[in-house]
């Protein structure tokens, strides 16, 4: 398996743990864009939002269940960003579907 993320979540890649369970894994992107930027990825290796199928929406709301109670453990009372970038059009430069979870600073809009 060559992908990045799937490496970091079997730990032969490093990475700083956030929190971890049974369907997913979150930790600190190596290029924080905020004071607070972490990486939710769920365990099985998911090209993108994209390729969500119809046994995939409790996964996807794990995920950001997960963001949230990350937010308020890193204290962002006043607010965050969720994003999934998806696609080439999306930004996506990880081919392994992740949550970013941005804050502690404020955010713009539009996104560029
Ligand atoms: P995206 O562009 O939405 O696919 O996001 C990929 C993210 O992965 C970027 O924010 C990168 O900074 C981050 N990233 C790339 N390599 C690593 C790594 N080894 N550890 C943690 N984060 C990484
Ligand atoms: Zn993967």
């Amino acid at each position: 398996m060559s992908c990045l993320f799937c490496k970091i979540i079997d730990g032969s890649i490093p990475s700083t743990a956030e929190y971890q369970d049974d369907r997913c894994y979150a930790f600190a992107d190596i290029h924080p864009q905020a004071p607070v930027h972490l990486l939710i990825a769920p365990r099985e290796h998911l090209v993108s939002l994209a390729e969500a199928g119809e046994e995939h929406p409790a996964l996807l709301g794990h995920l950001l269940w997960v963001a949230a109670n990350l937010a308020r453990k890193k204290g962002l009372a006043k607010g965050y960003r969720v994003v999934i970038n998806t696609g080439d059009d999306g930004g996506q430069t990880v081919d392994h579907l992740h949550v970013h979870l941005l804050g502690g600073r404020g955010m713009t809009w539009p996104p560029g």
